[in-house]
């Protein structure tokens, strides 16, 4: 089982200059295979590794940075050549220095009298990473982690559009079996786009406030851009503003969404939630950003996998499961539900007054105790 943990990284001005320059002869050697292949036909990587070799005594400036690196950026164009032969994407393409900046290192490891070096250490007591020719660069991340077990496979150093550095390590993990709980309640989740979780012991969890604000402020600034001229001075200005914003909503969503997920796992043992067909569910034009933004289902990810992790049972209801069809109390259903704008409802049968998101999280909860009781 493979993790990976994804750092901040510091370096100083001089790892900086080494960083970018990774990243370019990273990009020239996939190019340059690329068209190599375009032009005489696919080789193996095998071949390409070989002729890697020629290549350093051409451009000997090859030699500045972490040869892994090199034959890294040949085995990722394999793997583009791969997704294409087996249809699943297009044709490899150029890589260019306007997208996001990143270049993968392989981790290798020898044992000398007993001892076993690695050209990557992770330290997260000091809080350091070794990296091959930066040497020591300073990380922050994973606060509460003071080590983490098993073998590093790779890293891969990246520079975000807003000019931060990243650092992520894949590291084997060996799977261990959890000792599952013997389940003391449930809980039915009800995923929306009013309120973000609503749970069927009535509590919700929203986005924070600020969110709402900088969204709002990032549309201004969209508006703004679309006036501006196109690449001037101004225009990439405010476009790098742009670029800030978004990654500041990006994370300050994905971790309330980790508070969400960690508070709910905390308190119950079995969870249960809508599986969503977001793809369809876009279609309706005004759901449409709301539902993806909300990324329901890196939430239903996060469930599963934490659930696994604390061996507490997590369940999925079928996507046509009329959550919020049915009466809360006797189960009889209705249309009224069919108006996306209809909070509250009475029954017609049993006159209970239905909350909409309520009562669909207290459908998934007993849709969920029926499916923990099969299986
Ligand atoms: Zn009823």
């Amino acid at each position: 089982m493979y993790r990976a943990y994804k750092f901040r990284l510091y370096p100083n001005n001089e790892q900086r200059v080494l960083i970018h320059k990774t990243f370019g002869y990273y990009r020239f050697i996939y190019n340059y295979f690329l068209d190599k292949c375009k032009t005489n036909g696919y080789m193996k990587a095998y071949d390409m590794c070989i002729s890697l070799k020629g290549l350093y005594y051409e451009f000997p400036f090859l030699k500045e940075v972490d040869s892994c690196s090199l034959r890294c950026a040949i085995f990722n164009l394999e793997d583009s050549y791969k997704r294409f032969f087996s249809k699943k994407t297009r044709y490899p393409k150029f890589k260019n220095k306007y997208t996001k900046q990143s270049y993968r290192t392989n981790c290798i490891r020898s044992t000398y009298k007993g001892r076993t070096y690695s050209n990557i250490v992770l330290d997260l007591v000091n809080n350091t990473i070794k990296l091959p020719k930066l040497g020591l660069v300073k990380i922050r991340g994973y606060r509460n982690l003071e080590i983490i077990n098993g073998n590093i496979i790779n890293a891969t150093v990246e520079r975000d559009t807003t000019n931060k550095y990243y650092v992520s390590v894949v590291i084997e993990k060996k799977e261990f079996v959890t000792q599952k709980v013997t389940p003391k309640n449930i809980v039915g989740i009800d995923l929306g786009v009013k309120d973000l979780v609503v749970t069927s012991d009535d509590e919700k969890f929203n986005n924070p406030k600020e969110l709402a604000k900088r969204e709002k402020r990032l549309k201004r600034l969209q508006r703004k851009l679309s006036r501006q001229e196109r690449n001037s001075n101004n225009y990439f200005k405010t476009k790098e503003k742009i670029a800030r914003l978004h990654s500041k909503i990006k994370n300050s969503r994905k971790h309330n969404m980790i508070n969400v997920v960690n508070k709910i796992i905390k308190e119950h043992d079995i969870i249960v939630s809508e599986k969503l067909n977001v793809r369809g569910m876009s279609q309706n034009h005004k759901l449409a950003k709301n539902i993806l933004d909300a990324s329901f289902n890196r939430i239903c990810e996060l469930l599963k996998w934490k659930c696994h992790q604390f061996g507490k049972y997590y369940y999925q209801v079928d996507t046509y499961f009329p959550s919020s069809k049915m009466c809360a109390r006797c189960g009889a259903k209705t249309e009224k539900t069919k108006d996306l704008s209809v909070r509250r409802w009475t029954c017609e049968k049993c006159g209970y007054e239905n909350n909409r998101d309520l009562t669909a999280s207290i459908n998934i909860m007993f849709e969920g105790l029926r499916l923990h009781y099969e299986s």
